[in-house]
């Protein structure tokens, strides 16, 4: 039985009670196109693998589609319209001038050959590439793709088209890439997590934060909530977990990237990944997939806030549970939003062929989050919502008025 997410359910409710035509819901809830390519790679060994490449480009309503590209072996199209779908709502939210997409290919990328994967992520680009552009989709990275990808995208994407560094966010300063935008994402985690508590009237710097996932995101966010004074009680990848109420050494667990937590050995207790959700704590991040609260482990999780580093880690049933036990939730639109917010400012910089200063990013960042913040607070306590059915009513209908005033493109 599949998991519904939250996402689902606040996207039904804002428009059912939206006052436009059937048709204009249905264009809201459908993405605009969709492309499936197949994409045959002779592999080291001389075999032949055949994986298959997706685009959702959901909605380009208010500016190009905007999304990452996922290289996992847990997707499908209907994923992909789940988050692409994300990702318009996302960038309304925070208000920069894009619409929604997401895509990748269905891979698992430790199987492959570094060679392998430059090979197959050009080969994407090639049987996709009228799609993409700085004026009409622009890709970036998301589970399982960095710097490293976007550049061979990049380049596939040059050899084509000629030198076009707006057509890719998310790659190497060197190429154009901007300062900042690594631990962009993070940073916009552990930027919300502190406005939540100063509204819930929560001392950040007294609390426990549980950290499920330690990617790049998660892994961003502990160092900066650390920095804030908060305790990084647990944290988990997916291998296990690591337990200490008098906190984790950040640094350490940031010190060995690539290892396995259940293969090190750093002070606390070792529980597995599941343990973090419902660890004693204040906070709690998840940071990793999608559908990691559901209606099995909500009635455990102990922790008052939760903000949500990853897309869609809570269903809809586990999210109920969890309003019931008065648990506030900072949605993914918002929580996450810091990445693609500088994304748009990488792309900024790049039609202005001039490079930002990392301090113009960082101030640039938080005015622009912080902005999104206050209106979702104030639009929240006019409307008795959650902050997840707020964000969903403002974001959709942002993108209801451009489509109306554009004219339906
Ligand atoms: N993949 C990231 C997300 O889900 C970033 C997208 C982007 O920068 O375009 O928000």
């Amino acid at each position: 039985m599949p998991q519904i997410s939250a996402h689902c359910k606040a996207l039904n409710n804002t428009l059912e009670k939206m006052d436009c035509s059937g048709e204009m819901k249905a264009l809201l809830k459908t993405p605009q196109r969709e492309l499936i390519v197949e994409l045959p790679l002779k592999k080291d060994d001389g075999s032949i693998a055949i994986f298959k490449g997706y685009r959702v480009q959901d909605n380009n309503s208010r500016g190009p589609y905007k999304g990452g590209l996922r290289f996992n072996e847990n997707v499908d199209l209907d994923h992909f319209r789940d988050l692409a779908s994300v990702m318009t709502w996302k960038t309304a939210l925070v208000d920069i001038p894009f619409g929604g997409a997401k895509g990748g290919i269905s891979c698992n990328p430790k199987d492959l050959s570094e060679n392998e994967l430059e090979t197959l992520t050009k080969r994407f680009i090639e049987k996709t590439s009228m799609l993409f552009g700085p004026s009409l989709d622009i890709p970036a990275p998301d589970m399982g793709t960095g710097p490293r990808e976007m550049t061979w995208l990049m380049s596939a994407f040059e050899k084509l088209h000629g030198y076009s560094p707006g057509a890719v966010t998310g790659k190497p300063v060197e190429f154009g890439g901007i300062e900042g935008r690594v631990e962009a994402t993070g940073k916009g985690v552990a930027l919300f997590t502190k406005w939540a508590c100063e509204e819930e009237d929560i001392d950040l710097s007294s609390r426990r934060v549980a950290i499920h996932g330690f990617g790049n995101v998660g892994s961003h966010a502990a160092m900066i909530l650390s920095e804030m004074g908060a305790t990084i009680v647990a944290a988990s990848d997916a291998s296990g977990g690591w337990y200490n109420p008098k906190g984790l050494d950040i640094t350490e667990l940031r010190s060995e990237q690539g290892k396995e937590f259940a293969d090190r050995e750093i002070e606390g207790e070792k529980i597995s990944s599941s343990d973090v959700l419902s660890i004693d704590c204040d906070i709690l991040i998840p940071a990793a997939i999608e559908n990691t609260l559901t209606k099995d482990n909500a009635n455990s999780v102990k922790a008052r806030l939760i903000v949500e580093a990853a897309n869609l880690p809570t269903t809809t049933e586990a999210e109920e549970i969890l309003e019931e036990k008065g648990v506030t939730i900072v949605p993914d639109i918002l929580a996450n939003s810091g990445g693609v917010t500088v994304s748009f400012f990488e792309w900024a910089q790049n039609s202005q062929n001039f490079p930002w200063k990392k301090e113009k990013v960082d101030r640039e960042l938080e005015s622009l989050l912080k902005s999104a913040w206050n209106n979702l607070v104030q639009s929240r306590t006019e409307a008795k919502e959650s902050y997840r059915q707020t964000a969903y009513d403002i974001a959709i209908n942002r993108v209801r008025v451009a489509m109306l005033k554009k004219g339906f493109r």
